[in-house]
């Protein structure tokens, strides 16, 4: 069987080796200068490659039990093999899943090593801009309309649109359109905050560590625990990545309020700073909380809570001691949007899954088309989860096309 694929990220090299392994002759056409360029940044460079924890839970769109029938037909465990197979050694850190190497560049190597093996083509800087049924082949068709192959399979693995930097910046919601399918409307995710506050400026590349809320008025929608990271724009940090799928819903409006004093209760933190005040009633406030809390923190908080930074201890007031507890709990800032495409690391929405056979990842529009991978609408938490869809769609799409 001769397979065309449309992409070279995790998704379609995945695919690739599948196809050529069971004797597919399978051609590769990826629009940058080289394949798996998102891949080499993923998991900060060390490659977060699936998790222990595999509860699907994790993954979302619009059809969940599509994402059940993937996984189900190419578990984890069948994805870790087939990483094993190319010579890669898992090792867990904390349940999420990395190559032994703690390199990304390594994972890329082992499949690009087997892709050279079992001689798939690989054509780069080459975008794929049309997909032309031509009798029982398929034409793809690049820049200028120029021909690039025909093909009785392809296998559409052109990513979503986040990090366009990376190569996948949306082609995928054209490609889809012209063959008939639907797609559901593209957001950004696991991607920075825009949030309004006359303070960001100030705090720009401050880190704490706190709890971390959404709301949506006074209910708390998630909470996420961790590094949280100033911007000037917004807030950022692992935590802040997790929240943002939800804060984004569309016609949402909402807040995140950090807690930077988790560990205690919220009465609990009012008597411990009416206590600190008693004790270094001789301070200035700004003096008695910089033995608490990050430097950079403390004006923006006085300025917030209207609290002069010269203001003795002793001089405290009931009400100025319950806003500093409630600040130091509950420092709330309005979601304005997101931080840009540039910053996110995941599409929601993609290509309708309702439209896509599960048992294989054909389309049911278009015979010898299959898709696989981030094009589609599915995405996963931060841990993992995201390559290991890119992974067992990316094996079923293979097996299935070379078929
Ligand atoms: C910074 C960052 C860190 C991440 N870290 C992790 C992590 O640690 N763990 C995790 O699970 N997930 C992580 N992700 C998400 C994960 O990398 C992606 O979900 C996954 O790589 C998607 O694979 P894919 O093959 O479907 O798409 P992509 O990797 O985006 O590949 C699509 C490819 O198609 C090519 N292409 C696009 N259009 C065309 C066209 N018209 N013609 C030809 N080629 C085309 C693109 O150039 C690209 O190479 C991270 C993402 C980012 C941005």
């Amino acid at each position: 069987m001769r397979i065309g694929i449309i992409g070279g990220g995790a998704a379609g090299m995945v695919a690739a080796i599948t196809a050529a392994r069971v004797g597919a002759e399978v051609t590769i056409f990826e629009k940058m200068d080289r394949v798996g360029k998102k891949l080499l940044a993923t998991g900060n460079g060390r490659c977060n490659i699936s998790n222990e924890h595999m509860e699907l839970f994790h993954f979302h769109g619009a059809a969940p039990d599509f994402i059940k029938a993937v996984m189900e037909a190419v578990s984890p465990e069948r994805t870790r093999q087939f990483w094993e197979s190319l010579g890669l050694v898992l090792i867990s850190l904390e349940g999420k899943l990395y190559p032994m190497s703690l390199q990304a560049s390594g994972v890329l190597d082992a499949l690009r090593g087997e892709m050279e093996r079992l001689g798939v083509r690989i054509c780069c800087a080459t975008p794929v801009e049309r997909i032309v049924s031509v009798k029982k082949n398929w034409m793809l068709e690049g820049a200028d309309g120029q021909e690039l192959g025909r093909f009785p399979r392809i296998i559409i693995t052109v990513g979503g649109k986040a990090s366009p930097q990376f190569g996948a910046d949306g082609d995928g919601k054209k490609l889809a359109a012209a063959l008939g399918h639907t797609v559901v409307p593209l957001r950004p995710a696991l991607v920075k905050l825009k949030c309004r506050s006359p303070y960001l400026k100030a705090l720009s590349g401050c880190k704490v560590d706190a709890k971390a809320s959404l709301l949506q008025g006074d209910e708390v929608l998630a909470q996420e625990w961790g590094e949280v990271l100033f911007t000037a724009e917004g807030l950022s940090g692992p935590p802040i990545l997790r929240l943002s799928r939800e804060a984004l819903v569309s016609g949402r409006r909402c807040s995140i309020a950090l807690n930077l004093m988790d560990q205690m209760r919220e009465g609990e933190c009012y008597w411990w700073l009416k206590q600190r005040a008693e004790r270094f009633g001789y301070m200035k406030v700004q003096e008695m909380l910089s033995g608490i809390l990050h430097k950079r923190l403390i004006l923006p908080m006085l300025k917030e809570t209207d609290i002069p930074p010269q203001m003795l201890c002793e001089r405290l007031s009931k009400q100025q001691v319950q806003a500093l507890a409630r600040i130091l709990q509950w420092w709330t800032f309005p979601v304005l949007g997101d931080g840009g495409w540039r910053e996110a690391q995941v599409t929601v929405g993609g290509v309708f899954t309702g439209e896509i056979d599960p048992n294989t990842m054909q389309s049911k529009k278009r015979n010898g088309i299959y898709w696989a991978g981030e094009v589609l609408d599915v995405d996963g938490d931060c841990g993992g989860y995201n390559l290991q869809w890119a992974a067992s769609s990316g094996i079923l799409a293979g097996q299935c096309a070379a078929q």
